[in-house]
């Protein structure tokens, strides 16, 4: 009898919970990601996420050596600030720092802090290379990509928890397999392809703003196959990164894209036509 009393407020407890989760889910599903317009689950507010940020940023600066003052690490802040305007998001606090670290790897938190590593300049060759990546950083912080990756946490973890309810409350002895189980698909099966989606959109939205900042999209393949030549070298940027093969063939169809776009205006402004009207003409891409 008192077992079933469990059950049945296990039950009640976990429909509750679902309710709330779908709930959850619903709200958060109303964001859309810029350029690529795809649906994400946020559940956390704008300031929530830039105070998340500039929290995180003061302690990884605190463990760095950033490096201020020479060539370099003004080249980083004017390319940075340079594609930051054509973003034009006062809500941004943005700030791009070099830092001293033979790594070859850059990254964003939320609400534009930029960080790049020395082991960069190694393979990006010249200012549009160098543009392709920190733009690829701007591109996660405007998606809100860290946000989101807190926000898949979140829900798996409400999982997590919803599953010991239900299952330890029917059979305990499952409720460890379970946890093993749940816990390798979580890491594998839900967290690690958000993650190279995530990369992909950063590269699709960030080779839109090279583009509209006036750096060469070309130069971003030159700079993902100079990666790639140094992955043979170990380098953390492939670590949850889609292969650079992939990379390079969905970047030339962006390019692509952005080339038709351009043909297409150019055919407008030189064909003389009264309709001003087209929908697509002056759009932002963003
Ligand atoms: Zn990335």
């Amino acid at each position: 009898m008192e077992q079933r009393g469990i059950l049945f407020i296990g039950k009640k407890f976990s429909k509750y919970i679902l309710a709330l989760c779908t709930i959850f889910i619903f709200i958060g599903c109303t964001h859309k990601a810029p350029v690529t317009n795809r649906s994400q689950m946020i559940l956390m507010s704008h300031s929530q996420e830039m105070a998340l940020g500039e929290q995180s940023y003061k302690q990884a600066l605190s463990k760095a050596k950033v490096i201020r003052g020479t060539r370099d690490a003004n080249r980083i802040k004017s390319i940075g600030y340079k594609i930051a305007k054509v973003v034009n998001r006062n809500d941004y606090k943005w700030e791009f720092n070099l830092v001293k670290d033979k790594a070859k790897n850059a990254f964003c938190l939320p609400g534009g802090k930029v960080v790049v590593y020395t082991g960069i300049l190694e393979v990006a060759k010249n200012d549009d290379q160098l543009a392709t990546v920190i733009a690829h950083e701007i591109a996660h912080a405007l998606a809100r990509h860290g946000a989101e990756r807190v926000s898949t946490g979140m829900v798996a973890q409400g999982a997590q928890v919803l599953g010991n309810i239900l299952i330890g409350s029917k059979a305990p002895h499952l409720s460890k397999t379970f946890n093993i189980a749940y816990g390798l698909g979580a890491q594998y099966g839900v967290l690690l392809p958000y993650g190279r989606l995530q990369e992909t959109e950063a590269d699709e939205i960030g080779i839109y703003l090279m583009h509209e900042a006036g750096y060469n999209v070309y130069e971003a393949l030159n700079f993902w196959q100079n990666m790639s030549e140094g992955k043979k070298q170990g380098s953390e940027f492939f670590s949850t990164h889609p292969s650079s093969d992939t990379r390079i063939k969905d970047i030339k169809k962006v390019i692509a894209k952005i080339e038709k776009t351009k043909r297409q205006t150019l055919n407008r402004k030189t064909t003389p036509s009264k309709d001003t009207k087209n929908p697509s003409l002056g759009k932002r891409v963003y």
